[in-house]
């Protein structure tokens, strides 16, 4: 078993941690909640430009705004909301989306945590810079405005019960 291998091991061993296999594979544990990255990705910002994902009807209506703190990351942090029918960007109502380069300590829901949505829509923090598919990473945390996670394993857009799957992959 490499080091790697049994690092993952060894964190999805851990309470509400789930982590798969591939490199670079986050993890979103908990309720309302972070999402954990299972080892460093590279910093790379993919090439803007939304993502064909299908839309999915959220139970009520939330607005949310950027900070700019995101400065750079818009465009995918827009492409993850997309997905939401009912959420729409504000400039200064809503939860607020802040962004960090590091992991979301504060977030309670275990270690190396690259996005966290407190009290379902109080404020998201994200890590897109962690994350290695930020706009699914974005999709998933804004989800917790309404649901939990749904199971574990890597994230897909196909479903809402598959954006809101733990691992962000
Ligand atoms: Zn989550």
């Amino acid at each position: 078993m490499s080091s790697l291998n049994k690092r993952l091991f060894l964190l999805a061993a851990g309470a509400a941690v789930v982590l798969g296999v591939q490199p670079g594979a986050a993890d979103a544990a908990g309720l309302g909640d972070g999402t954990t990255a299972g080892s460093p990705v590279a910093a790379a910002r993919p090439s803007a430009g939304p993502a064909a994902h299908p839309r999915f009807q959220a139970p009520n209506s939330r607005q949310y705004y950027i900070t700019a703190s995101c400065r750079g990351w818009e465009s995918q942090i827009r492409d993850g909301a997309s997905t939401w029918i009912g959420l729409t960007e504000t400039t200064g109502s809503g939860t607020p989306v802040s962004c960090q380069n590091g992991y979301v300590d504060s977030c309670n829901a275990g270690s190396r945590i690259i996005g966290c949505n407190w009290g379902s829509g109080q404020r998201i923090t994200l890590a897109m810079n962690l994350a290695p598919n930020p706009p699914l990473l974005a999709a998933h945390e804004f989800g917790h405005d309404w649901y939990g996670h749904s199971s574990s394993g890597c994230q897909d857009w196909n479903s809402v019960a598959g954006i809101m799957k733990t691992l962000n992959c």
